[in-house]
């Protein structure tokens, strides 16, 4: 015997919450909300629906922190770049157009929004790869840079030494720093952002040298520094998913 799926309806204190009633032989009412958000019950036939739902709505704070979870994940993970003719990449929020271009010298070009990669062997997507990658690292370094050093200058009256620079992917935050090593990182990612966006990164960053913490006199730095802050931040998190 296959169980019964219905779609119903409950009024909990979140608002009407619909969920999808699958009467099974099991022992308890289970609840689960899926990555897409929709809440799933099981139930055995012979508790009755008012007990489901009074049971649904003594689980709406787990309900809505679970579909809150997983809105807020990356929609899907990036798909991996192959470094081939024809693909497209962010460069400071503007597309760039890859050409693989067969060559007896191995370089990376960039001409307006095309980027050409010389390779000896097209064929070979490892070697691309690597040429993209550390071209893409020269790109970072001299943008990053040029924009630690604008930071830099709005933060003369704190006299801060100029920060190392390192680069590195990560998949959970854009940069962090070191205040007493005078390091900053920063995410290779942010390169695919519009400049604005990764200023905004570098004038947090450089906050956090005058205040290690996330305290309000760290806000208030920051508000002073980058009063537009929360808004490259939004432009940051929408048009780069880590
Ligand atoms: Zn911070």
């Amino acid at each position: 015997m296959t169980g019964s799926k219905e779609k119903h309806t409950v009024l909990t204190s979140d608002g009407v919450q619909e969920y999808i009633l699958e009467r099974k032989r099991v022992k308890n009412i289970n609840l689960r909300v899926r990555p897409d958000c929709t809440v799933w019950v099981s139930a055995p036939s012979r508790v009755p629906v008012s007990e489901i739902e009074s049971f649904i709505r003594s689980r709406c704070r787990y309900i809505r922190r679970a579909a809150e979870y997983f809105r807020s994940r990356p929609q899907k993970a990036r798909t991996e770049l192959q470094c081939a003719s024809g693909e497209k990449i962010k460069l400071l929020g503007t597309d760039i157009e890859l050409k693989i271009v067969q060559d007896s010298s191995e370089y990376s070009e960039r001409d307006g929004s095309r980027l050409y990669i010389h390779v000896r062997d097209r064929g070979n997507k490892e070697r691309r790869k690597k040429l993209f990658s550390a071209w893409l690292d020269e790109v970072c370094t001299e943008i990053f840079t040029e924009i630690m050093h604008d930071v830099h200058e709005r933060f003369s009256e704190y006299d801060l030494p100029f920060p190392q620079l390192k680069l590195r992917t990560m998949t959970s935050r854009w940069g962090s720093c070191h205040p007493s090593k005078g390091i900053i990182t920063l995410n290779r990612r942010l390169i695919e952002a519009p400049r604005h966006c990764i200023e905004q990164v570098v004038t947090h960053e450089f906050c956090h040298f005058v205040h290690p913490d996330h305290s309000k006199d760290f806000y208030a730095l920051l508000q002073h520094m980058y009063p537009e802050w929360r808004y490259s931040k939004a432009v940051l998190e929408s048009s780069v998913i880590l």
